[in-house]
């Protein structure tokens, strides 16, 4: 099955989709997105996407492209289209084409596209059981990271130096030497004493939405939580670390920097909740 791709009213083949030289996308990163997993032919919370997505927009003070059940229409014939059992769908809304200034223009129409593709659970689980290693950098993002904004030097920066020192992904790491997210992902450790720790919602993070359910999980089955910021030492000491996101599921890590966690396995509670993460989005 050929991908197909949604460009502002048409469905179009995915290599030949593209957007004016002029979209406040390509010129200023003046746009916002969202990436919603696909498990099992269903979208995975996708109301909670959909909240950040027209929360990011409301921020930005960008008009929808089109109504929220609109939307979820074409979300569903992009899907459809692309035959997508377990993947991801990519969407973008940008202020739209217009000469190029820096003020908001006058009359644009803001633009959405969609874009969906296959993922593997197989390779996901794979990685998940061997474990992946990050990297701490400093974290050079601006003051709203709570945006889902398209804007992602930072992130890409951050994410290549992990690449280049052979892991998978990088801890950004705030002026006062306490971890604020992944350069794609939440930040997780779990204290010897067995409680879970991630930094609690505001501008320096991006409010994930599988860190959101994986909370509801959390307080479900009745683990105990703190929502406190952490350091680079605590992350080194910690008994186990792990990242979320909506592509990565549940990530056990198994080495920060130079330092291995653990036995350098990933460790027992990362796995469960992995399992338990898994069930959730399979149900
Ligand atoms: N932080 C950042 C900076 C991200 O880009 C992402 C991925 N969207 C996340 C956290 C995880 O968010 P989610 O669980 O909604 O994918």
């Amino acid at each position: 099955m050929s991908r197909i791709a949604y460009v502002n009213g048409q469905y179009i083949p995915h290599n030949q989709a593209s957007v004016h030289i002029e979209d406040r996308g390509y010129q200023f990163a003046d746009g916002v997105y969202e990436v919603i997993p696909i498990v099992a032919g269903k979208m995975i919370d996708e109301a909670g996407h959909l909240d950040r997505l027209w929360r990011s927009m409301d921020e930005l003070r960008i008009e929808a492209p089109m109504k929220r059940h609109p939307m979820q229409l074409v979300m569903r014939e992009v899907l459809r289209q692309n035959g997508i059992e377990t993947g991801l769908i990519y969407m973008q809304v940008t202020r739209g084409v217009a000469p190029r200034d820096h003020p908001f223009p006058q009359d644009a129409d803001s633009s959405l596209v969609m874009t969906a593709k296959r993922t593997s659970m197989a390779k996901s689980m794979k990685k998940a059981e061997e474990g992946v290693a990050v990297v701490t950098v400093p974290d050079i993002r601006w003051k709203r990271c709570d945006i889902k904004s398209v804007s992602l030097l930072p992130n890409i920066l951050a994410k290549q130096e992990a690449v280049e020192k052979g892991a998978q992904e990088a801890f950004q790491v705030d002026e006062e030497g306490q971890v604020t997210e992944g350069s794609s992902t939440n930040a997780w450790i779990v204290q010897q004493d067995g409680t879970l720790v991630t930094r609690p919602t505001n501008n320096d993070i991006l409010a994930g939405i599988t860190r959101a359910a994986l909370l509801e999980l959390l307080e479900e089955k009745g683990f105990k939580v703190s929502l406190r910021s952490f350091s680079v030492e605590e992350l080194k000491s910690a008994r186990e670390v792990f990242f979320t996101s909506s592509s990565s599921y549940v990530q056990p890590v198994i080495k920060v920097d130079d330092t291995i966690i653990g036995n350098g396995q990933p460790g027992s509670i990362s796995t469960d909740l992995r399992n338990v993460f898994k069930e959730y989005m399979e149900n």
